[in-house]
């Protein structure tokens, strides 16, 4: 299978330059390689939040559920825990997974559930036009903040570390051949994995050129080492000048929430059983 065959015929509306688009094209790269071995494209599912990186439901041809603002994760986790057999992508802004939908990826991450978070982390609210976002470092001046934000950002890997995700990782929508690589592994791996992609938006934040002074590809360094991990996700704190790491930061195994969610509980249903019983109450 070719990568345009996952294509679609919507038009792209993002703007040229755009970093959403290293995102699409690694995530074709990838889906190809999976529909060549274990995971046909009828098996996967793609979930997007709201803001432009949400469209990218639109131009990749598998299934997908465009969720609203802050709450494609707990999508996300519903479809992975009512169908463990599919293979569920979740693509999220920064403004919609570390603002709006902070707790549910939190608590994602705490149960590591088997889903793949992509993170589009251009640090500014773009699809509204330019608002600074919970990543933008402190001084930002967007039409909210004119004279600059006075809030420093959150450090969301630090969180996330703290709050036992099993696998982060960092890239840029300039290195694709690193995206690929990333997203590739945050796919496969078992659990809760999210990359945080430091997406360029051309338009409102154009930071190509910051980045490329700053950033450096890990080496030697054990992504397993907790305490390494977290000594290079303080290194930069998405406020301060210092120099970002790239690559797969933090990785550990662990019981995935499928695994251990109870398949036969003590009324003698099974977990498929509880699903259709709640389906049939809902209707
Ligand atoms: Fe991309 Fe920014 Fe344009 Fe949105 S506004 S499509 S993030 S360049």
């Amino acid at each position: 299978m070719s990568s345009s065959a996952l294509g679609t015929y919507a038009p792209n509306t993002w703007c040229p330059g755009c970093g959403n688009f290293a995102i699409l094209n690694g995530m074709k790269t990838v889906l190809k390689d999976l529909a060549e071995g274990v995971c046909p494209p009828e098996n996967v599912v793609i979930v997007s939040g709201i803001g432009c990186h949400g469209k990218i439901v639109d131009y990749l041809d598998v299934n997908s559920f465009y969720a609203i603002h802050g709450r494609a994760i707990p999508v996300a986790e519903g479809i992975k825990i009512a169908r463990p057999e599919l293979k569920v992508i979740c693509f999220c802004g920064d403004g919609d997974a570390y603002g709006e939908g902070i707790e549910h990826l939190i608590f994602a991450a705490k149960r590591n559930v088997d889903i793949t978070v992509v993170v589009h982390n251009n640090r500014v609210y773009s699809l509204t036009a330019f608002q600074y976002s919970p990543t933008s470092p402190a001084g930002f001046k967007g039409r909210s903040t004119p004279l600059g934000s006075v809030e420093a950002p959150i450090n969301p890997l630090e969180l996330l570390l703290a709050g036992r995700a099993s696998f982060l990782a960092r890239g840029t929508s300039r290195g694709m051949t690193q995206l690929t690589h990333l997203f590739r592994e945050a796919v496969v791996h078992r659990g809760f994995a999210l990359v945080d992609v430091l997406q360029v938006c051309a338009t409102y934040n154009n930071l190509y050129d910051y980045y490329a002074r700053k950033v450096y590809d890990l080496q030697d360094h054990d992504p397993c080492d907790r305490t390494a991990a977290l000594a290079r996700i303080r290194e930069w704190d998405y406020n301060s000048d210092a120099r970002i790491a790239l690559g797969i930061l933090y990785r550990a195994e662990a019981a995935t929430f499928e695994e251990t969610f109870p398949a036969s509980p003590p009324d003698g249903r099974d977990r498929d059983g509880r699903i259709r019983a709640f389906l049939d109450r809902s209707a």
